[in-house]
């Protein structure tokens, strides 16, 4: 990034100072408080009751994100937005933005839920950012319940956007990951917000994860989706009006002015897993060329993928694939496949 990209820009380069910033109040009484590198707090002087944390750069090279969330923050620095809602900006690893990776040395999106501390401890960078951002949201979500006179009637409405952009193609631009819900239902009014941003692709997560979204849903009852954008471009490249109705509906939904027409279920397309091929032997291969794009559909009886003397054959008309990698490490997942289902088969609230 450059020095023109602002204030943003100037949080990752500064953590010190970042972190001793003291709070500034906007001429519309908005507070902005700097908690960390990368992690700035808004808040409005009479909140609506919607928390909302938008998140990026858990992988350091998905810069489109990056770029719209500077802009939001801009925008609500100039005062030329007004949130109605406190609002938290994370942007999760600046250690691995500024050498412009992925990651430094782990994917921080298999480190939450407490995964940081596990096995050899907090060795690494990402593992200790992991760890301070869930104090983050904990304290963001905590400091909503608690000084904003939580009622139990009406409580809080907590929402968090993870926002991503994909390394490979995909059949569909934008989708969402809608996280393990731990039994209880799915929102319409969530699967609404979606289709405004445009991403009307959901792919439900079968069980518990040590992705950041689910680790809201999980330990804050949040209303936290994984969101892939696209696809990697580098810094300044991304088409930014590809994203135009990402940041339409977010600023809508920041500046509490969104309207919704009653929903239709052929509003959105939902997939859910249908199995996981796990790779065991080092002779492993998958049965398509490396960059095949995600949802790609095969043909019933079609070879996915060779386990030593295993073969993996579709099994269901409209089985597809999804985050295919042949080289993960010796028991770990290759390959998702997946099948869209009806949306009147959901358990939706
Ligand atoms: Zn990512």
């Amino acid at each position: 990034m450059t020095q023109d990209n602002g204030f943003l820009t100037w949080t990752l380069a500064n953590e010190w100072h970042a972190a001793a910033l003291a709070p500034v109040k906007l001429a519309n009484g908005t507070q902005v408080d700097v908690w960390d590198s990368g992690v700035i707090v808004f808040t409005p002087p009479n909140p609506n009751r919607c928390d909302i944390i938008l998140s990026c750069a858990v992988h350091g090279d998905e810069t489109a994100p990056i770029e719209l969330c500077s802009e939001l923050i801009e925008r609500l620095r100039s005062g030329l937005l007004t949130s109605s809602s406190r609002i938290m900006f994370l942007i999760a690893n600046p250690a691995a933005i500024n050498v412009g990776r992925r990651f430094v040395e782990e994917n921080m999106n298999r480190l939450f839920s407490g995964a940081h501390s596990a096995g050899p401890g907090l060795v690494n960078k990402e593992r200790e950012r992991t760890k301070k951002i869930e104090s983050y949201v904990a304290r963001f979500f905590n400091e909503g319940a608690d000084a904003l006179h939580c009622d139990t009637e009406q409580p809080r409405e907590r929402l968090h956007y993870d926002m991503h952009t994909a390394i490979r193609d995909s059949t569909h631009e934008k989708f969402a990951i809608y996280p393990y819900q731990n039994g209880q239902p799915y929102k319409t009014r969530q699967l609404q917000l979606l289709k405004a941003m445009g991403v009307p692709v959901i792919l439900l997560h079968d069980g518990p994860t040590t992705t950041f979204s689910y680790f809201s849903v999980n330990e804050f009852g949040a209303n936290a989706f994984t969101l892939e954008l696209g696809k990697v471009r580098p810094f300044g490249q991304n088409d930014m009006s590809r994203f135009a109705s990402v940041q339409t509906m977010l600023e809508g939904l920041i500046t509490d002015t969104l309207e919704f027409d009653q929903f239709d279920s052929d509003d959105v397309l939902i997939y859910q897993v249908l199995r996981s091929i796990n790779r065991t032997k080092e002779d492993f291969e998958l049965n398509f060329p490396d960059n095949v794009a995600n949802f790609t559909e095969f043909p019933l009886g079609y070879d996915l993928a060779r386990d030593g003397e295993l073969t993996y054959p579709v099994e269901v008309e409209g089985e597809s694939v999804v985050f295919p990698n042949a080289n993960v490490a010796l028991g770990q997942r290759a390959l998702l496949t997946v099948i869209a289902i009806p949306t009147e088969s959901l358990d939706l609230v």
